[in-house]
């Protein structure tokens, strides 16, 4: 099956109101031109260097998400370009990205990434550290202008276990529902990031509205490559 093919498939299967992440991490140009010409304007990177390249090369009515682990000290990289960065879990890079955004005097959109997985990771916040980064953007909007906070991201586990994954999935749901009525300057929950290639209609059932598809539309990555990056 093509990429445009697989795209034709993937997009079939989407309700309306589900977003798709074409995530491209490591593959060519000509194959992201490919879907491209085939319709999408989305896409997803995980390397911070990569998606600057790609940022360069492609045409300018892209959207791209950063997808990865953001370091702070690369936040100043794609600021001046990115449409979304879905794996922010502290208070520290929020600055950063706030401080970067304002220097290219855009607003930046952002997903708090939540730890769902039963795996341990660096990465996610838990539900309390969550609820404290709300309460610090809301109490100090004045020093986080130029962030938006439009949403959560999370990441099930790495398992087989479709039980295991759905009620994590359930878990981010509740979570976002929980904090789905605030609606400060920067602080509105209107998108869910959840599911990849996988599990991304069990994520939808579950109430995701943005899904990050990668080897169902581009193939499968070389097993040398990282999963996850930055
Ligand atoms: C690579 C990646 C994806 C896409 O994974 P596939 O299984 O290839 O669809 C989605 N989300 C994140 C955070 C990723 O790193």
């Amino acid at each position: 099956m093509s990429i445009t093919q697989n795209l034709t498939n993937i997009k079939s299967q989407l309700p309306e109101g589900v977003t798709l992440v074409a995530v491209s991490k490591t593959k060519p140009i000509s194959d992201l031109m490919e879907a491209y010409n085939a319709g999408q304007r989305i896409f997803g990177e995980n390397y911070v260097q990569e998606l600057v390249d790609k940022h360069e090369q492609m045409p300018k009515d892209i959207e791209w998400h950063f997808i990865g682990h953001l370091q702070s000290r690369k936040a100043k990289l794609i600021a001046p370009f990115v449409s979304l960065i879905h794996g922010v879990d502290s208070l520290k890079l929020l600055e950063e990205i706030n401080k970067q955004a304002q220097k290219n005097n855009r607003i930046v959109d952002c997903l708090l990434q939540v730890h769902i997985a039963e795996e341990e990771s660096k990465f996610g916040l838990n539900e309390q550290e969550l609820d404290e980064i709300l309460k610090q953007v809301q109490n100090d909007n004045e020093n986080f202008k130029n962030i938006r906070i439009v949403g959560l991201m999370g990441m099930a586990t790495f398992t087989d276990n479709l039980n295991q994954i759905e009620k994590e999935f359930k878990q981010l749901k509740t979570i976002f529902d929980k904090y789905k009525q605030i609606d400060t300057m920067n602080i509105k929950l209107q998108s869910l990031s959840m599911g990849m290639s996988g599990d991304y209609q069990l994520a939808i059932s579950c109430g995701s509205t943005m899904v990050r598809i990668g080897s169902s539309i581009f193939g499968n990555r070389s097993p040398l490559t990282p999963k996850g990056g930055n």
